[in-house]
């Protein structure tokens, strides 16, 4: 069985405690690593190391194109070692093989992506009154704190981690420590790739041994934090003690709308694919799935029978297109949530434990794809996240009451819509408050393009060009062009 070490100064070290974590397969409940389970101790020391890198050893000061070369450098490392991290990220999520090779490939565009936009990182010149000039400067935050869920172990780590390098911070990441895997086997290729000793840290443990010491601590200018809207309003009350910078990407309720002149055959698989994609563990599921009169019924009979032919499995089966929930916790979440759709809705499929799962499966987290519908949307239900593989169908008639149900929860971290109408598909989209609508489809998140909440769903943005000014403080620089004296006290 591996056993990993937290990555921290350069050096690979235990937790001072000694003590580790147990992380285990969910396809089969077996140990397959162990992980240091660290403490504040572990992330003092972290901390101090990113400091020294940021404020002495000269990293914000490398010239950009350095960065950026060693951005592509890693980029490569997460190419020729795709196999290896998507194997290593299933058996530790999940999720299915296929949707782990994009989650790594998309590991690797994010380095290329943030390594080109490293040397294009710029401040404007600004018009400003009398005989002045005014510029701005950006430049890096300082000493970034990253603390990722386990929904997409290595995306959700390197989406912060890319754009981080690239504008010069240096960082102290923690993951989730049910999902370390792929998370500490990159790290070795970050090493290798030529990142300067305390640059980037990475510190295992637990949410209260590690996260919390890591937001409370003075030594770090700014949290990025993606998870539940729990764990981030704590974080954000902490963070607020030392005035650190935040930015939360936290759950959603999403809703994905049909209108009765969708394409049908892409509105079936559209709706599958945008709540029971990595098993309904996604922070924008399309679990509210609201349907226009004329054809809710026939969407949802024909979505049932699409359902019944989802194969569940371990991820690593090549015929596996749903896996396994991450943890007993999310397991009996899941099914405690599915107990309840009984009681508030009507079940069209699913609802329990599936049959038939091959016999080293049996004791694994699975859960059946499940579509309750007529569902109120004051149900709690189409209220709460339930983060499984958990659909919530919902009917409409007209396109304001689409918007109106749409709208009508704390969330806003995105939406859907389907139509063949280029006009009602615009209206819906200014109508609906989410920070991201897609049409015709659900649940692409290119790196080149903004990811983030509205609402109750956090604040800031990962990828694009605004991941980046995440990282990145505005300096005004003022300049007198004028040579006499200002003349107040004459
Ligand atoms: P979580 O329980 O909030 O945990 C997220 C991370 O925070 C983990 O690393 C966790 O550590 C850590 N943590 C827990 N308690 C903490 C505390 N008191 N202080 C500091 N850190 C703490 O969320 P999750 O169950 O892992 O992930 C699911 C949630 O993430 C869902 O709500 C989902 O919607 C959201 N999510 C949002 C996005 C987005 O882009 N908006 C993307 C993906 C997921 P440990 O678990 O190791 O203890």
């Amino acid at each position: 069985m591996q056993v990993y070490k937290n990555y921290i100064d350069g050096e690979w070290a235990d937790a001072a405690s000694g003590k580790t974590l147990d992380v285990i397969n969910p396809a089969t409940r077996e140990v397959i690593a162990r992980v240091p389970d660290s403490g504040p101790a572990d992330v003092d020391r972290a901390v101090k190391a990113a400091r020294r890198a940021f404020d002495q050893d000269g990293w914000p000061q490398t010239p950009a194109r350095d960065r950026g070369r060693i951005l592509f450098r890693i980029a490569e490392y997460i190419r020729r070692t795709a196999g290896r991290l998507a194997e290593i990220e299933t058996t530790n999520n999940g999720k299915p093989l296929a949707e782990a090779q994009g989650d790594v490939s998309d590991a690797g565009n994010c380095f290329e992506y943030y390594g080109g936009l490293a040397t294009k990182i710029h401040g404007d010149v600004l018009t400003v009154p009398d005989n002045a000039m005014a510029l701005t400067l950006k430049e890096p935050v300082g000493v970034a704190g990253q603390i990722v869920p386990w929904n997409y172990p290595l995306m959700m780590a390197m989406q912060k981690v890319a754009p981080a390098l690239a504008a010069g911070c240096a960082c102290v990441l923690k993951p989730a420590s049910q999902t370390p895997l792929s998370v500490m086997e990159l790290t070795k290729g970050i090493e290798e790739c030529g990142v300067p000793r305390g640059v980037f840290n990475v510190v295992n443990g637990t949410g209260g041994n590690v996260g919390m010491p890591l937001v409370a601590h003075p030594g770090v200018d700014k949290i990025a934090f993606t998870g539940s809207s729990e764990v981030g309003r704590l974080i954000m009350r902490e963070a607020s003690a030392t005035v650190k910078r935040v930015s939360l990407e936290l759950g959603g309720k999403s809703p994905n709308i049909f209108f009765a002149d969708a394409d049908f055959e892409q509105a079936i698989e559209g709706a599958l694919f945008g709540v029971f994609l990595n098993q309904g563990e996604v922070c924008s599921a399309g679990s509210r799935v609201l349907v226009q009169e004329p054809i809710y019924r026939k969407l949802l009979d024909a979505m049932v029978e699409k359902t019944k032919e989802i194969k569940i499995g371990p991820g690593l089966a090549p015929d596996t297109k749903m896996g396994p929930l991450v943890s007993q916790d999310q397991y009996d979440k899941v099914l405690s949530y599915i107990e309840i759709g009984k009681k508030e809705a009507k079940l069209a499929v699913g609802g329990g434990r599936p049959k038939d799962l091959p016999k080293e499966n049996e004791r694994g987290f699975f859960v059946e794809p499940t579509i309750f519908y007529d569902v109120d949307n004051r149900a709690r239900i189409a209220r709460e996240e339930i983060f499984g593989p958990v659909m919530s169908v919902i009917p409409f008639d007209k396109e304001e009451d689409a918007c109106r149900i749409a709208n009508d929860t704390p969330f806003g971290l995105a939406a859907a819509v389907w139509t063949r109408d280029i006009f009602k598909a615009l209206r819906t989209v200014r109508n609906l408050r989410a920070g991201i609508v897609w049409v015709n489809h659900m649940q692409p998140a290119p790196v080149e393009a903004p990811w983030g909440g509205y609402k109750q769903s956090g604040f800031g943005r990962e990828l694009g060009p605004h991941g980046l000014d995440e990282y990145l403080e505005v300096k005004h620089v003022y300049i007198n062009l004028d040579d006499r004296p200002i003349g107040w006290y004459k």
